[in-house]
């Protein structure tokens, strides 16, 4: 029974904790609570960090994943589904019963596989799982270019390679891509990795392919330093405004703002 005013604007997250709330489920809730959607969370795995690195986390088991989901599921109707770090296979077999058993509509997936300080948040055999039994049934999946290379299997170097790795994904199994090109530099007429020296008209550039309709985002690289969590805060924006009825363009649209937001705050 519906006991809230915002009933029919719940977005669970499915996602690790961090308790410096940097990244994980309270960076999840920030971006929810931001678009007036009403969080619920449950949590994959606690995990012990802060902005100098991650030292180590305990993961859930299926039983406790399923034990705090069932309740919520049943209270409220669940407008949006985000899923971030599943750290083993039977968390993501778990996730994909529940996606079967229940009502709750196509999830937005966040492969979560590494930190940015490099400490492996998802094990090989939950990425294998994550491949054949989660990624078909996602709504969106949101890599960065590091986690599309380990996904598709490919180098990413530019916006061509972009493109190929999301259609290869698609070819995969996926039914949408998001490919958040933020691990890229790109400038006008010269790609690579390698650049480093700052340009003006460096752009960030993502790439949507929603069931074989692109979008290629383009916006003004922010000089600022590194955030955390910014993936966190992009899938659960996402999952934000399609819970609020917007197609899945103008939801990624809208979220890129959102994290844009973050970003120049440093937030
Ligand atoms: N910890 C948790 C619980 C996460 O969900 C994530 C990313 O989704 C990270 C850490 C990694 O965040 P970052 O790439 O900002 O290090």
């Amino acid at each position: 029974m519906p006991t809230n005013s915002n009933a029919d604007r719940v977005v669970l997250t499915i996602a690790g904790f961090d308790p410096s709330g940097g990244a994980g489920i309270i960076a999840d809730i920030r971006a929810l609570a931001a678009f007036g959607c009403r969080p619920a969370a449950a949590m994959t795995a606690m995990t012990f960090q802060n902005s100098a690195g991650v030292f180590g986390a305990i993961h859930q088991t299926a039983e406790s994943l399923r034990s705090q989901i069932l309740p919520v599921v049943k209270e409220f109707r669940i407008g949006a589904v985000k899923i971030g770090m599943l750290p083993t296979a039977e968390l993501v077999l778990e996730v994909v019963r529940l996606l079967r058993e229940t009502n709750m509509p196509a999830p937005v997936v966040d492969p979560v596989l590494r930190s940015s300080s490099g400490y492996e948040l998802m094990e090989p055999a939950a990425r294998e799982a994550w491949l054949s039994e989660l990624m078909s049934l996602a709504r969106l999946i949101t890599p960065n270019i590091p986690e599309a290379e380990t996904l598709a299997g490919m180098t990413i170097v530019n916006e061509h390679d972009m493109r190929k790795a999301a259609n290869k994904l698609c070819e995969m199994g996926a039914r949408s891509v998001l490919i958040k090109g933020g691990h890229l530099e790109e400038r006008s007429g010269i790609t690579g990795r390698s650049l480093v020296e700052a340009e003006p008209n460096r752009q960030a550039i993502d790439v949507l392919d929603d069931e074989g309709l692109f979008t290629v985002f383009r916006d003004e690289w922010i000089d600022a330093p590194p955030v955390r969590g910014t993936g966190c805060m992009l899938s659960s924006a996402i999952a934000a405004c399609l819970c609020l009825g917007m197609d899945l363009q103008d939801s990624v649209g809208s979220a890129k703002r959102f994290v844009a937001g973050a970003i120049r705050k440093c937030d």
